[in-house]
């Protein structure tokens, strides 16, 4: 069902931002310079030492100094990954980098100006337009916006906004966010509504906006489904889906010396960020057979980015400035790591969970009723026209079945009101009967009215499925005129044309070191001295960049490694005196209850208790017994800490080994007999006695009731027969 293609490698861009005011206050040194068009950027070290080093170069599919407009890194980069998603694949755009060098800026841009909008907005704006411009299609674009904390998810569009949302896996959707709210949105300004939506809820409940919005993901998704016609006469639903990501800041977090519950708390804050890398790193390592996508939310989230069936773009933003200069170079080296990741794209054509399908059907589904209900009104108008004598046109239009409709009601509502009249006028009918049928007349009406108001209601949500389906041309229309299009145009050309110039220098820079290799004819020993020389000359600088490289990426892992081990000890400290309290104040055997009662939720990751006991049949929780006087049962041995329990753990259950008592269910045939046997009895009983002139007393009712019966059946008997109230009596006691 689906297209495969060759695999593709994820498109890395880096953008640096300008200088700013402050920095340029401070007068920092800029030690980044960018070769826009072979995609190329030089850093170089601004130590005094290492002043005599060469710059360290990286190359990337295209980079982006501070001159570049919003609008270039769309039409050159981003364009064709939104195409794409139009065709039905999968798309994401990465922005990754430290705090305050432009994710945002890339993602979002100023707002309200057109110029320096970034790629959500301008993705809207090319989408409806692509829409607007379509031909045979029908298209359904929602949008969806949520937030990675801790490793906490926020749905940023609901209204509750203390609810945390769980990743869920199906089989046939794959992972996925349970109750993520989706907007179907019918124009630009709709989606641009839902996007400022999520934006003010974003700062909801951020005790300080700027270190939230630099600790957090944010993931504006848009889903396209489009419905097309294919050859084989069936109509296909292709779905992409677009991932409009802005990264936590990538610059570390420092762990140490954290406690408890601020240890866990930030060994969370970036978990996604580098559990992101760990992926990168696997995916790219080769040997590795286990990514680890399941690290983190995010990485769950974005495993088809990554690795998968979406076609991905990452675009690393970077500051100019001297003493950003480490963060740099870790951003550059995870964006030229993330280039060799490896997709195959895929298109998703019919997928299961399509909305629009959905839509499609209800709309039948609604449509088929409103004929149903239109039918019958019709059969009946056609046969009064025939009546008539009169030829109107059949064939109808909408308008002119709405009109048909409205006609066909006060007709009927004039019709019911005439009868009604002529109820009241004639003088005939007896009182009782006239008001029989005007009140039979009025409930006519009443459900007329009544029909009338669910028919509207019908044709309205109809209306209203219908205008969120968009077709091009009827409820979406390209405003754009004849010039700007062709300026479009020129601008896409433009494009494309400095990304093809670009890789071929990049090529033709590779091709120039081959060749330098390839020429071994020389005409002279000077000449083959000078060559060789300039071969050396090269290859040993090569050869110092790459020794450089290995000694910053070492420095970097100890670093890295010294504070891995100093969490460590953190964690060890922590987990020691925990084992310390619990060999201490807990019992033997409350351990082995927690141990038997703990499990692990895979789904919320977090540990659980079982609940006690269950009664097998009806699923509740059996109540707790209460402790005496409200005090609380001493578990410690030490006699110091006997009030003071460490651990509360409710008391365990014995197995039940009773049952309550329940009536035995009987078989109606045997309850009768039993009936007719015991009755029998008390007219044994009755018949036994003496004095048989006491039967005629009972009859009368004048005796008392004695006042033991016979032990009841449990069975409810039912009442007794007022005809025959005979009790047997009581016999004392009976002498042998
Ligand atoms: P981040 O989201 O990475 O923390 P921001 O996008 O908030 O960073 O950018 C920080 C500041 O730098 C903002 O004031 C932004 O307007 C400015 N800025 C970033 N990139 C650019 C750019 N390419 N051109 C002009 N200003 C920029
Ligand atoms: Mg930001």
């Amino acid at each position: 069902m689906s297209k495969s293609k060759s695999p593709e490698s994820v498109k890395v861009v880096v953008r640096c931002r300008p200088m700013n005011e402050k920095e340029r206050a401070a007068g920092f040194e800029r030690v980044v310079s960018l070769d826009v068009k072979l995609g190329q950027i030089m850093v170089k070290n601004p130590r005094e030492a290492s002043a005599n080093e060469p710059p360290k170069v990286f190359t990337f599919d295209s980079v982006y100094d501070w001159n570049s407009k919003q609008i270039d890194l769309y039409d050159e980069t981003f364009r064709p990954l939104v195409d794409s998603v139009l065709l039905g694949f999968n798309g994401t755009i990465f922005a990754y980098g430290q705090t305050g060098t432009g994710k945002t800026y890339t993602m979002e841009g100023v707002r309200k100006d057109p110029e320096r909008r970034g790629v959500i907005p301008n993705s809207f704006e090319h989408i409806f337009t692509h829409i607007s411009r379509s031909q045979n299609q029908q298209y359904l674009v929602s949008a969806s916006y949520l937030e990675i904390y801790q490793e906490e998810i926020r749905d940023l569009l609901s209204k509750d906004q203390s609810r945390r949302l769980e990743l869920r896996e199906r089989p046939d959707v794959g992972v996925h966010v349970r109750d993520l709210s989706s907007f179907v949105t019918k124009s630009v300004r709709e989606i641009e509504n839902v996007m400022n939506i999520g934006n003010q809820n974003r700062s909801v409940g951020a005790t300080n906006m700027n270190e939230h919005s630099s600790r957090s993901h944010a993931i504006f998704v848009i889903t396209v489904e489009c419905s097309e016609m294919g050859v084989d006469e069936e109509n296909h639903i292709r779905v992409g889906k677009l991932n409009l990501v802005d990264l936590a800041g990538s610059e570390r977090q420092s762990k140490t010396g954290a406690q408890g519950e601020r240890l866990k708390e930030a060994t969370k804050i970036n978990l996604s960020l580098s559990a992101l890398g760990n992926v990168i790193s696997a995916l790219v390592d080769g040997r590795s057979s286990h990514i680890p996508y399941r690290d983190s939310k995010l990485t769950r989230l974005l495993q088809d980015s990554l690795g998968g069936n979406a076609r991905t773009v990452m675009v690393a933003n970077i500051g100019p400035a001297s003493y950003n200069v480490e963060e740099t170079l870790t951003t550059l080296r995870y964006a030229n790591r993330a280039k060799n990741i490896k997709n195959k794209p895929r298109i998703n054509e019919d997928p299961k969970d399509a909305m629009l399908r959905t839509f499609q059907e209800e709309i039948l589904r609604l449509k088929e009723q409103l004929k149903k209900r239109g039918g019958k009104k019709k059969r009946r108008k056609q046969r009064r026209r025939r009546a008539d004598g009169e030829d109107q046109e059949e064939g109808e239009t909408d308008d002119d079945d709405d009109e048909d409709k409205g006609e066909y009601w006060k007709e009927q509502q004039e019709k019911l009101e005439r009868e009604r009249r002529a109820i009241v006028e004639d003088h005939s009918l007896v009182a009782e009967e006239k008001a029989r049928l005007l009140k039979e007349k009025e409930k006519k009406m009443e459900d007329l009215r009544r029909e009338k108001e669910a028919g509207e209601m019908l044709a309205a949500k109809v209306k209203d499925m219908e205008s969120r389906l968009l077709v091009g041309g009827k409820n979406i229309v390209d405003h754009t005129n004849e010039q700007q299009r062709v300026l479009e145009q020129k601008r896409q050309e433009i494009a494309e044309q400095k990304r093809r110039e670009r890789e071929m220098r990049q090529q033709m820079e590779n091709r120039d070191e081959e060749t330098l290799e390839l020429k071994e004819t020389y005409s002279s020993l000077q000449q083959e001295v000078d060559i060789k020389t300039k071969k050396l000359k090269k290859l040993f600088s090569k050869l110092q960049a790459v020794k450089g490289e290995i000694e910053d990426v070492q420095e970097q892992h100890i670093s890295e490694r010294q504070e891995h081990e100093q969490i460590q000890d953190e964690l060890t400290r922590e987990l020691k005196l925990k084992q310390l309290i619990l060999e201490n104040f807990i019992p033997q055997d409350e351990k082995n209850k927690i141990k038997t009662r703990m499990f692990f939720d895979e789904e919320e990751e977090s540990w659980k208790m079982k609940p006690i006991t269950r009664l097998e049949e009806d699923h509740q929780m059996m109540s707790r017994p209460q402790s005496a006087g409200g005090y609380r049962r001493p578990l410690s041995r030490d006699a110091r800490y006997k009030a003071e329990n460490v651990l509360m753990l409710a008391m365990d259950m014995p197995t039940r080994t009773t049952r309550d008592y329940q009536e035995p269910v009987i078989d109606p045939k045997t309850a009768a007999a039993l009936e007719d046997a015991l009755r029998e009895e008390k007219e044994i009983q009755v018949d036994a006695s003496d004095h048989s002139s006491l039967g005629a007393a009972f009859s009368s009712g004048s005796l008392k009731k004695p006042k033991s019966g016979r032990p009841r059946t449990g069975r409810k008997s039912g009442t007794p027969s007022p005809g025959n109230p005979l009790y047997p009596q009581p016999r004392g006691l009976v002498p042998k």
